[in-house]
């Protein structure tokens, strides 16, 4: 009897969150969206510092030029009723190289001008590798802006994350929670977002069409799980990662370092790639392997 009122209760509770799901904004096909991709000769690139595309109505995607440096990463920005969420900050210090601030404070004062209102600013990181917090420095000491530290205490402190990596944490940017969710295994720091209104997953360097460079086998292989376990129960438009690095052909990488990529896949992967993943890490068992997939590399390191 317990145990049917149980179910009941729980029936109830998945209609209930069925009905609060966000109304689905007009948004681009990301399979169409072209990048820039550096050039043969980088002096006669011509293409913008810093590629700014809005994906919705409340969130922006950038991609810093390969030629400033080869990680060309990309960043995202959500906008929520009080704050504003950007999510890395490049690879790259210097603003004359790597505008980031001014970009992303453009973005801000026009949504601040339209809207009316006042955003707080909270830049915070996929994790702590150099090529997505170099223009921290940007943003440090400016007007109504906080920058998140690098390290697990400053993530779990910052979103009130509890028995890291084990759960999950809810940060709410104004009728826009955010999921936070601890993935270790690529670096210490590595977090994913899940943001319900876009359907947007963001995975940083731990899932993305590139090398997967795995520092920690076992804990990577678990966060996957926890990744995967994830995407089985929430509605996924795109998972996005930080790079590109394969090319169209399959199983085939550019080499680390190069200045262009005139043939990079798509950005975004999805679920029935996590799932790929998930499953390979699983049978290669407790033995790092590098393994060739269409879409990724599974990159051990260590
Ligand atoms: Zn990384
Ligand atoms: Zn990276």
């Amino acid at each position: 009897m317990l145990q049917k009122k149980k179910i009941t209760f729980s029936l109830l509770l998945l209609v209930l969150m069925g009905a609060c799901t966000y109304p689905a904004k007009e948004h681009i096909n990301l399979e169409e969206q072209a990048w820039i991709h550096g050039s043969e000769d980088c002096e006669q690139n011509s293409d913008p510092l810093i590629q700014v595309v809005k994906y919705d109505e409340d969130t922006w995607i950038l991609r810093q030029n390969k030629c400033t440096n080869y990680e060309a990463p990309f960043m995202f920005l959500f906008f929520g009723k009080n704050k504003a969420l950007l999510m890395d900050t490049g690879a790259t210090r210097e603003e004359d190289k790597f505008p980031l601030y001014q970009t992303v404070k453009s973005l801000i004062d026009a949504r601040q001008k339209e809207y009316a209102t006042d955003l707080q600013l909270v830049v915070a990181h996929t994790h702590a590798h150099g090529d997505h917090h170099a223009a921290d420095a940007q943003f440090q000491g400016k007007p109504a802006t906080s920058v998140i530290g690098l390290q697990v205490e400053d993530i779990k402190s910052f979103f009130a994350i509890e028995n890291w990596p084990e759960n999950n944490a809810v940060y709410d940017l104004g009728d826009r929670a955010l999921e936070i969710i601890p993935i270790p295994g690529h670096q210490k720091s590595s977090i994913a977002v899940y943001d319900p209104q876009s359907g947007i997953l963001l995975t940083g360097d731990t899932f993305y069409p590139g090398r997967l460079y795995v520092e920690d086998w076992s804990v990577f292989k678990e966060s996957i799980r926890k990744l995967y376990d994830f995407t089985k129960k929430h509605e996924i438009s795109y998972i996005l990662g930080n790079h590109i690095e394969m090319s169209l052909e399959p199983g085939k990488d550019y080499p680390i370092g190069t200045l262009y990529q005139p043939e990079e896949q798509k950005l975004p992967l999805y679920p029935e790639d996590l799932e790929e993943l998930h499953k390979a890490l699983e049978r290669l068992g407790d033995q790092p392997t590098r393994e060739i997939h269409d879409k990724f590399i599974i990159y051990p390191i260590k």
